[in-house]
């Protein structure tokens, strides 16, 4: 059983869905493959071209009750080789047993795990109450412009009929897995600094340099309160504060 899960685990990652324009036409045939050895329904909505959203679908007994949605998504962000120990979508297992690979924790792990738990349930001879949805979603990396934000908006969606879900959390090195109800919501912004440009030898005044250089101070303030925040009360976590982070600056020529 292990073993089975593991290599579905390894196939999975072996799919290199990192950012930019993904191709997830692998991932649409190994989830159909899967959802076939597990005779369970499989639903491909293309929520935009080429982003599919794709759903296995395990009835309950009462299947008018609201569901239950396992939702992952299937897209990586994007790797740089050089930096690999082995290569990103290698999967590679090493002697103590961990596997490498992009994906691998965030969040990869986490669809096979609920792809495994149903197999292990069904071949128990369990039977339950409600539907359980297994959703795998694409774009999410990205915000799910393309992929969820999609979706919800579908009569398919909809008729799932969903009363509760769960999502992507935090991976765990043991058996335990915590479970979050709450999240901090994510504002990412552009900020476009134009100024006057000159020659080199010049001080010039209205520059675009001197606007950034305000602006990462402010940052800089901010992020040095909330993690003064979170050093002082050891009570605080990281979702208790509000984190910022300068993640790309392009500019000049
Ligand atoms: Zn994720």
């Amino acid at each position: 059983m292990d073993k089975l899960a593991i290599e579905n685990f390894q196939e999975y990652l072996k799919i290199p869905t990192a950012h930019p324009d993904i191709n997830y036409e692998p991932c649409v045939t190994f989830f159909k493959k899967q959802a076939e050895i597990l005779n369970l329904p499989c639903l491909v909505h293309y929520c935009k071209p080429n982003n599919p959203a794709i759903i296995i679908s395990w009835v309950g007994n009462e299947p008018t009750l609201p569901s239950i949605l396992l939702n992952s998504h299937m897209d990586v962000v994007p790797v740089f080789e050089d930096k690999w120990t082995y290569k990103p979508f290698d999967a590679r297992i090493d002697d103590k047993g961990n596997i490498y690979a992009r994906g691998a924790q965030d969040m990869k792990c986490v669809g096979i795990q609920y792809l495994e738990a149903v197999r292990r349930l069904k071949n128990q001879g369990v039977t339950l109450k409600r539907t359980i949805h297994i959703s795998f979603v694409p774009d999410e990396e990205v915000g799910g412009i393309l992929g969820m934000k999609e979706f919800v908006k579908t009569d398919i969606f909809k008729n799932l009929n969903v009363g509760f879900g769960l999502d992507e959390g935090i991976t765990s090195s043991d058996d335990i897995f915590r479970v979050f109800y709450g999240e901090r919501t994510i504002w990412h912004f552009k900020i476009h600094c134009p100024g006057q440009t000159g020659h080199g030898s010049l001080l010039l005044d209205n520059t675009a340099g001197e606007k950034i250089r305000y602006l990462m101070d402010k940052f800089s303030d901010f992020r040095a309160q909330e993690r003064k925040k979170l050093d002082e009360n050891s009570k605080l976590t990281i979702g208790d504060v509000t984190t910022v982070n300068v993640t790309t600056l392009t500019g000049g020529v």
